[in-house]
């Protein structure tokens, strides 16, 4: 977010950053109330408290009994008196407030602790309050400037002004309707007198003496986080009270808080001073009783302003100029009490009230704990002053604005020993916190002792005076304009006669009277046309001045009406902008609310995101696990499909051919010549007849055409063992098995589903086909070895079978005819069948068959378990008597690949399909007892057929 721009400051007040002083933290133990309550506080030494649990609560902490010590600046114990702590506590403060700096003492702790009774005192016994105001006037009481001269603007500012306009403004105030009383004349409130009838007579040891002072004070209250003006004039109704109007903070051109439209009186005298806090004393008393508030509640907040300007070079006036005046402050503040909610047992408003006024308390602490952090860690973490009209008020205290002082009050009774643990812990971690120190202030670069010597000097003339009797500069020597003007008369002669006839004497005289009244009369025309003249000039004047004054009139009158507008303007402005002043604090405390949401809402929303992420990563790799599963079994299930869909051609095509063979078979069987028919011996065809069942053409080899191959016979041959079974013609085989008929099958025999549940009879291949599958259905069903030894043919046991030509000779090399049909599908398998010399056919020939001494078929037929199965069969090739060629099979190998895992996968998915799952695991059943590959070789005890029926058996579990 970007920072809103802001005008620019003023640098802050100087402080110097290379000298701090750590908050100073006294600790003030009151006497208990009765003799006989419990006490869990003790003073150890000038510096250290102990606190040990009460009994109670050593029961109700299971026995726990740990006794603490905390240390401040110093403690006062129960038999402290008021002044002592004065000169430790409060009298740097004043001193320092007199050299114009700032200073803040607040007292902490619990109700009933004596925070009061320190700050105000009781009757007869001050507190620090009352002092510090007899030590101010005791130090300036006789440099103190006039009434009005010091005049403090709206905005945390001073000005100063000339004698007259302070004694104008001071006629001004007194032409008023309510005069003030004279400050020597003050009849005090009898409940206060006693407060302030210090005798100590403390004053300050650096006074500039060159300058002049003034005292303003100020009272408010800070009560629910709003600040209200304890000494506001305000029209009291006492039927309908109306509630005290809220004031704001705001922050001066030194970046200084102050309380806007706080009224700030101006005291001449201690007395003054204390009956103005008194009066907002009772106000706050009365406050507290129509509007039902708790007093203790409250933080009252006494402030303290002393303004200080130099005097003039003459030491006679007060310097006229703003940049000389220094303006500092003390703030005396009484916090609430800092007992828990609970504690006070409130309810409703009172409690939430109660709430805000803890919450004030306990930003502050919470200023405290982070100014302490980033000093003791070097962090910088924002302090937030903000968050309440207390610390917002002293925050400029807290970065270095002057001296601050906390006298932490505990009672040692035991009822209050939680709470005081609390204060103690507070108060101890204060202690930490370092301050600024505020520098001194510059001097003003004239001569000091101005003030002495313009007394001295004016004791002086006025001893003068005395002694001349008369005004300075009206000497005896000096003629009067009187006197110089009957100096010019003409001397009156001698009067006197000496003789009778003295004739000269008279009419020296007549003359001198005549010359003197000639000289009067001219004199008299002369004043008589003076007067008028002046008469004249007068009246012009008078004319003159009166239509001046008209138009000075008429011009004041306009004045006056635009000051008027002005002023209404001026009122309206301040209106609005006290609104906005109030809408802004609104606006700023509903930032502030909103900034919190914001804050935790980022939080959540972080802590969700984060949260989504895991989830989407979480997500994102099971997707991406899921898709492997799912590309690898789609792949598996492709192939495994594609597997089968050959398989299954391969089926249909063995099916296809299995008929064609039938019906050339049978179509040979009907065009043989009957003549050739009876020549067989009849043994051959009862043999023929009883072609054992589980020897199986299945594999039946593909023997061409009959009419191509002429008589040619493909029969299979039976084991070895027996060695002298004939070979028997295909036809022979297909015909005997067609007049068995299914019920050759063995009972035994369960008829197998297919993969997808359907009914056997759909499934259940034809006759043709179950001659193709009987090796593989015995090799799936394993029965009993006797059992199926029974099975076989009887004729194949007893009539070894006789080969009708002898074999060829092996020394010329074997020759075989490898016979691939064309549905022939290319497996997988690592071994595959290689014939050296061999002629492959797809269709068995004549004359490769004239050619080769070896026959080799490649069937291909689906297993059990859904693979493809490869069986090799072979034979040998004999001629015929009839001259064709006659192939007897001798041994079958199989080639069959399967899966290491595959039982295990068909396994683990449920299958939904009951009746797949069984027919799973009957193939499963059978696989287990199959073996994987077998090559059958002749010799074998029961030849490569009964050795397949065998093996099931043998790896039964
Ligand atoms: P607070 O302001 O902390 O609620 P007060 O100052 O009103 O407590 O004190 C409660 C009572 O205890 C008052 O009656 C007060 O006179 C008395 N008291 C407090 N401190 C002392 C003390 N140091 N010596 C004598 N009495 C005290």
């Amino acid at each position: 977010m970007k920072a809103a721009a802001r005008t620019p400051r003023r640098p802050r007040k100087a402080t110097n950053p290379t000298q701090k002083d750590p908050v100073g933290v006294y600790c003030r133990v009151r006497p208990l109330s009765r003799a006989d309550q419990e006490c869990c506080i003790e003073v150890i030494n000038g510096t250290t408290v102990q606190l040990h649990p009460p009994e109670g609560y050593r029961v109700f902490r299971n026995g726990e009994y740990r006794e603490t010590q905390y240390s401040f600046k110093e403690v006062f114990g129960t038999l402290v008196v008021q002044k002592e702590l004065f000169d430790v506590v409060a009298k740097p403060l004043v001193e320092d407030l007199i050299r114009g700096k700032n200073g803040l003492l607040f007292t902490y702790g619990v109700t009933g602790s004596g925070k009061t009774h320190t700050m105000t005192g009781s009757p007869g016994d001050g507190g620090l309050l009352p002092r510090c105001l007899a030590m101010i006037f005791n130090s300036i009481g006789p440099f103190q400037a006039k009434r009005f001269v010091f005049k403090l603007d709206d905005k945390n500012g001073v000005d100063v002004q000339s004698e007259v306009e302070a004694l104008l403004e001071r006629q001004k105030r007194e032409a008023l309707p309510t005069p003030k009383t004279p400050a020597g004349k003050r009849q005090l409130d009898p409940e206060f007198a006693d407060m302030i009838d210090v005798q100590d007579h403390c004053r300050a040891e650096e006074v500039d003496e060159d300058n002049v002072y003034g005292v303003f004070v100020s009272y408010i209250e800070i009560y629910n986080n709003y600040i209200y003006d304890l000494l506001e004039e305000a029209p009291c109704d006492s039927i309908k009270p109306k509630p005290p109007q809220s004031k704001i903070l705001r922050e001066d051109q030194n970046h200084n808080m102050y309380v806007a439209g706080c009224t700030e009186v101006e005291v001449k005298s201690t007395e003054e001073a204390f009956e103005v806090f008194w009066r907002g004393q009772k106000k706050r008393r009365i406050a507290n009783t129509q509007l039902n508030r708790e007093s203790s509640r409250s933080h009252s907040v006494f402030i303290i302003k002393l303004a200080q300007a130099p005097l003039d070079a003459d030491g006679d006036n007060v310097l006229q100029e703003k940049e000389q005046i220094t303006l500092s402050q003390l703030s005396l503040v009484d916090l609430a009490g800092s007992e828990r909610t609970n504690r006070t047992k409130a309810e409703g408003n009172r409690l939430r009230e109660a709430g805000n006024i803890n919450q004030s308390l306990m930003t502050l602490r919470t200023c405290i704990e982070v100014l302490r952090e980033n000093q003791l860690y070097g962090t910088n973490k924002m302090v937030p002053y903000r968050d309440s009209k207390l610390t917002h008020l002293f925050k400029n205290y807290f970065d270095g604005e002057g001296k601050v002082r906390m006298i932490v009050c505990v009672n040692p009774k035991a009822e209050d020993y939680e709470e005081s643990l609390q204060v103690m812990r507070f108060a101890e971690m204060t202690q930490e916190v370092e301050v600024a120190r505020p520098l001194d202030r510059p001097l003003c670069g004239l001569t000091p002792g101005r003030r002495l010597r313009n007394q001295a000097f004016r004791e002086e003339l006025s001893r003068k005076l005395e002694l001349r009797g008369g005004p300075v500069g009206a000497g005896p020597e000096e003629p009067s304009a009187a006197e110089l003007f009957f100096q010019s008369f003409p001397p009156l002669p001698s009067c006197e006669l000496l003789d009778i006839n003295d004739d000269q004497t008279l009419p020296k005289l007549i003359e001198a009277l005549e010359q003197r009244h000639k000289m009067r009369q001219t004199l008299a025309e002369e004043f008589g046309k003076n007067v008028l003249a002046f008469k004249t000039m007068l009246q012009e004047f008078d004319s003159s001045v009166a239509s001046k004054e008209n138009y000075i009139q008429g011009k004041l009158a306009e004045k006056e009406k635009t000051i008027t507008g002005q002023r209404t303007e001026l009122e309206r402005l301040e209106k609005k902008i006290k609104t906005l002043e109030y809408k802004i604090e609104i606006l700023e405390k509903t930032a502030t609310i909103y900034e919190e949401d914001k804050r935790n809402l980022q939080q959540e929303l972080e802590s969700k995101s984060q949260k989504l992420q895991r989830q989407a990563s979480d997500k994102k790799r099971l997707e991406a696990r899921l898709q492997g599963m799912v590309t690898e079994t789609s792949l598996k299930w492709e192939k495994e499909c594609e597997r089968r869909v050959a398989a299954k051609q391969l089926e249909m095509q063995n099916k296809l051919w299995v008929k064609d063979e039938k019906l050339k078979q049978l179509k040979a069987i009907v065009t043989e010549p009957r003549a050739e028919r009876p020549e067989r011996p009849s043994r051959e065809r009862e043999r023929e007849k009883a072609l054992p069942r589980s020897v199986s053409p299945s594999p039946a080899p593909s023997c061409g055409d009959p009419a191509e191959l002429g008589d040619s016979r493909v029969a299979p041959r039976v084991p070895r063992r027996s060695n002298s079974c004939s070979s028997i013609s295909v036809a022979s085989c297909v015909l005997e098995w067609e007049q068995r008929g299914p019920s050759c099958e063995p009972a035994s025999i369960p008829k197998p589903r297919n993969k997808a549940g359907a009914e056997p009879g759909s499934a259940w291949p034809s006759p043709a086909r179950r001659r193709g599958m009987c090796w593989s259905r015995v090799l799936e069903v394993p029965r009993d070895r006797e059992e199926l030894e029974q099975e076989e043919d009887p004729c194949c046991r007893s009539a070894p079978a006789a080969p009708l030509r002898p074999r060829r000779s092996r020394s010329a090399g074997e020759r075989w005819v490898d016979h691939r049909p064309p549905s022939h599908v290319p497996t997988e398998t690592l071994l595959q069948p290689r014939v050296p010399r061999a002629i492959t056919v797809d269709a068995p020939s004549e004359r490769a068959l004239a050619r080769c001494d070896r026959y080799l078929l490649t069937h291909q037929e689906l297993a059990s378990d859904g693979e493809i199965q490869t069986k090799l069969i072979k034979g040998d090739v004999f001629k015929t008597r009839g001259g064709g060629q006659a192939v007897q099979f001798t041994d079958i190998e199989t080639l069959k690949q399967e899966s290491p895992t595959g039982r295990k996968r068909r396994s683990s998915p449920p299958n939904p399909d009951p009746a797949g799952d069984a027919a799973d695991s009957e193939w499963t059943d059978v696989e287990t007892r199959c073996s994987v590959a077998v090559e059958m070789r002749a010799g074998s005890a029961l030849g490569p057929g009964f050795q397949h029926h065998a093996q099931p058996k043998r790896r039964k579990p």
